[in-house]
């Protein structure tokens, strides 16, 4: 349902990551030991071109620092400033990518919504009609 056979092995993975709140695959992204499309960056967050795109525009937004976000369920009040600035950043993002005027943010959370990366990211999806309801 969520992803193909090897992705719904990786996402095991994580799962096992998300239980112990450890490292993901963003970690290296964000210290560039894998490469990246980076849109956006500042000193807090993080914006790059997701590796499976669903959308002509689909660009994932992250906090550098997880501080025990590895899902939107996690967060608590000190969460706030940079739940905020993510937010705003997906609209930087979606204005630099030309959709501003039509663009979806996604938050999936928890494996009865698709997550597979146990570290919040915003999607921010464009470039075409979207659909509703979500599936
Ligand atoms: O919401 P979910 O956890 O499923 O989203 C994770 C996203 O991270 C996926 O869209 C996947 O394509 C993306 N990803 C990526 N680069 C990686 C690993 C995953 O862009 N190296």
């Amino acid at each position: 349902i969520c992803a193909s056979v090897d992705e719904e092995a990786s996402a095991k993975v994580a799962a096992t990551s998300a239980e112990s709140g450890g490292p993901t695959i963003f970690d290296k992204i964000i210290l560039k030991k894998i490469p990246s499309s980076i849109v956006y960056e500042d000193e807090t967050v993080l914006a790059f071109r997701d590796v499976s795109p669903q959308a002509p525009v689909h660009v994932l937004v992250i906090p550098k620092i997880k501080d025990g976000l590895t899902q939107l369920g996690k967060a608590e009040p000190r969460h706030s400033e940079i739940l905020g600035h993510l937010l705003f950043a997906a609209k930087v993002v979606a204005e630099k990518e030309g959709v501003v005027d039509n663009f979806r943010v996604v938050i999936n959370n928890g494996p009865g919504a698709c997550q597979s990366v146990y570290h919040l990211h915003l999607h921010v999806l464009g470039g075409r009609q979207m659909k509703w309801p979500p599936g």
